[in-house]
């Protein structure tokens, strides 16, 4: 068995950088062959680009308020407690709402694919209904 106290071997937390719209932060829990867990911590704003998980994705909702939302549109409101399962290859954003921060545990499982960045008008057009 292994214990993980908040994030892995007293890594430093780290900025998301190229594949992030806004500030987020990524701590390290767990990185096993196939398998991470990350605590990601979006400033208001902040979000992924849009992407995909070679073997799908949990994202557990601990606090504040965000946004996930399919290439189909299909979108939902994250908030402490909800849970959103991405299936293999389904291509979504995730972030946090406009006016809070959202902070989710991530455990993604095989390669991430990365696309482009969620468009800054269609981000708004989406949140101002979040
Ligand atoms: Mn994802």
């Amino acid at each position: 068995m292994e214990y993980v106290r908040g994030r892995k071997d007293g890594q430093p937390s780290a900025e998301g950088a190229g594949t992030f719209t806004g500030r987020a932060m990524l701590d390290p829990v767990l990185a096993e062959p196939g398998m991470r867990v990350n605590s990601v911590f979006f400033e208001p704003g902040a979000r992924t680009y849009w992407h995909s998980h070679a073997g799908g994705q949990v994202l557990l909702a601990s606090a504040g308020r965000g946004v996930v939302e399919t290439r189909d549109g299909d979108r939902t409101v994250l908030e402490a407690g909800d849970v959103a399962w991405a299936p293999p290859g389904e291509v979504h954003w995730h972030g946090a709402a406009p006016g809070s921060f959202l902070a989710h545990t991530a455990i993604s499982i095989g390669e991430t694919a990365w696309a482009e960045e969620v468009a800054e008008e269609h981000y708004k057009s989406v949140t101002g209904e979040a």
